[in-house]
């Protein structure tokens, strides 16, 4: 008979682990507390591994990037407000795929509801678990309708946490978010603008980065831009009383230039925008007994590190194959799939803070040196480009 696993949450993580485990014989079954399928989201750069895992998963083909022509033009703000060109996050190493985290979803979705090849997976929304009782020889889920309050139980062979970075599957079964979230004193605000900065390009990227605040427009070749702001704080909790947006006005006042003004204008008038602290997971094993967590609930690296989608895709599709290599030992199955990960979550773990301080330096300091490399970096890379247009035309 096959082996039937609970998958929750109907992210990147929860549909490339669901996916996998379809790739190695499994029956998932999905379930999603929203409503319906979200869309849209922030920009996401996909790197090699994520890309990899893509194509390992079934869903490159229909995956859409929207790199700009040569990475587009990046441009890098200076204090008094000037454009200097610069270097921008789809400039670095391993040529990111630029995309929305709703690309991404949309090409999971395509395997996930069968479209393409494989079986539909069975996907329930509104739908959460409120108990997870592992006794060894199965999980029994205690199930609840959002919308209803009705409850029901079900037993499944493994449960796989993919409920994102205040995984409740990892507060029931592994412990309170305190003890795995680790404190960054750092804020983000990010949302969809339905303009370019004026006197941009469409498809250009824009930093503004001061000691301990900045701002990142993020060019697409055929949508609008998103943008980031960031900030750090020692007291996160204090930055979710009263309205996020009168505090974002007051945390960027002294950064007068084009970027800021228009992402505060924007912030005034968007539908959506997600305000929140900046954590990373950290935990000394992704599972226990039947219930293991991937993605952002087991590992979140951060947006910093711009690793995050790349990792999930990467552990659902290492996630099958641990499975298939394992069929008839669960435990060996986990234990390989993690031994296997980790490296790659823990490197990338521990780059994020370098990366931080390319995103939003710490201090003047910082500031400066972080200019000064970047400069040197825009100054390669544009010889890089010309000697390439150079050998073209030859
Ligand atoms: C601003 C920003 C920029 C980023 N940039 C990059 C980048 O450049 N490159 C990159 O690789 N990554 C990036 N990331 C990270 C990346 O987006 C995430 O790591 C990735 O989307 C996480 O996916 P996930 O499926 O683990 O979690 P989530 O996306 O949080 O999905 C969790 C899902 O579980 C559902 N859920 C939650 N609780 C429950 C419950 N109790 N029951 C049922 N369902 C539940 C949620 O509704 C959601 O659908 C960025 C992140 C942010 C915020």
């Amino acid at each position: 008979m096959q082996k039937r696993a609970l998958v929750v949450g109907l992210g990147i993580a929860g549909m490339s682990a669901a996916i996998g485990l379809r790739q190695a014989g499994w029956t998932p079954v999905i379930v999603e507390r929203a409503p319906e399928r979200r869309k849209g989201g922030y920009f996401v750069g996909l790197m090699p591994e994520g890309r990899q895992a893509a194509v390992d998963l079934g869903i490159a083909g229909y995956l859409h990037t929207r790199n700009p022509p040569d990475g587009g033009k990046a441009w890098s703000l200076t204090r008094r407000g000037n454009r200097e060109p610069g270097v921008g996050f789809l400039h670095q190493p391993g040529d990111p795929a630029a995309v929305v985290r709703g690309d991404i979803e949309a090409a999971l979705w395509r395997s996930t509801c069968g479209d393409t090849t494989g079986e539909p997976i069975d996907v329930r929304f509104a739908t959460a678990p409120v108990e997870i009782d592992d006794t060894g020889g199965d999980v029994r889920v205690l199930f609840e309708d959002a919308g209803t309050g009705a409850q029901h139980r079900e037993n499944f062979d493994l449960v796989v946490g993919a409920d994102g970075l205040r995984s409740r599957v990892r507060r029931m079964v592994f412990g309170p978010h305190e003890d795995y979230m680790t404190k960054w004193d750092a804020m983000i605000c990010v949302f969809q603008l339905q303009e370019q900065v004026p006197s941009f390009a469409e498809t250009d990227s824009i930093i503004s980065a001061r000691a301990g605040r900045a701002v990142w427009v993020f060019g697409f070749a055929d949508r609008p831009p998103t943008v980031l702001l960031t900030y750090r704080t020692e007291d996160t909790r204090r930055q979710f009383t009263g309205s996020a947006i009168q505090r974002l006005r007051t945390v960027f006042s002294e950064m007068d230039d084009p970027a800021v003004r228009h992402a505060l204008a924007a912030l005034e008038k968007t539908p959506e925008f997600l305000f929140d602290s900046v954590h990373q997971v950290k935990m000394p094993r992704w599972s226990n007994g039947r219930v293991a967590l991937l993605g952002d609930a087991a590992w979140c690296p951060n947006l910093y590190s711009g690793m995050g989608a790349t990792a999930a895709l990467r552990g659902g599709a290492e996630l099958g194959r641990a499975l298939l290599e394992s069929p008839d030992d669960l435990d060996a199955a986990l234990t390989g799939w993690e031994s296997r990960l980790r490296p790659f979550i823990r490197k990338h773990q521990r780059i994020a803070r370098l990366k931080q301080q390319m995103f939003v330096p710490s201090s003047r300091p910082v500031e400066a040196l972080r200019s000064v490399v970047l400069r040197l970096a825009c100054t390669a890379r544009e010889r890089r480009l010309a000697k390439a247009r150079a050998r073209t035309s030859a």
